[in-house]
Order: structure tokens, then sequence, then C-alpha cells
């Protein structure tokens, strides 16, 4: 049974997929490494947008 071939965003390991863990369309291999990769993405979201307050 193939088809089903992910790789855990944070440290690159094989992911099954009944024990792995999806956030913003990617996988890991546990929910502690899907959410090291959300707060990585906030923090680099924070630097690059760093305007602060509304936009519109
Ligand atoms: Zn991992």
């Amino acid at each position: 049974m193939f088809g089903f071939k992910k790789h855990c965003q944070v440290c690159g390991i094989d992911v099954k997929k009944e024990t792995s863990f999806e956030r913003f369309g990617k996988y890991f291999c546990s929910n502690d490494h899907a959410q090291k990769y959300a707060d990585l993405k906030m923090s680099t979201k924070e630097e690059s947008d760093d305007r602060g307050g509304c936009c519109c």
C-alpha cells in the first residue's frame, strides 16, 4: 500500500498517514513538530511583515 509518502517538515522523517499531524497542508511526525513549524512560520512572518497595526 503506497501512495502516501510524506515527510515531517521539521525533522524530515517519514510520516505515516495514520500517525501524521497536519498543519497548513503540511505533515509532521508529531504534534510537537507541527507546533514548532507553526511557531517558526509565525516568527518568520512577523519579521518580514514589520508594519504592525491595521492594513486599511
Ligand atoms: Zn518531525
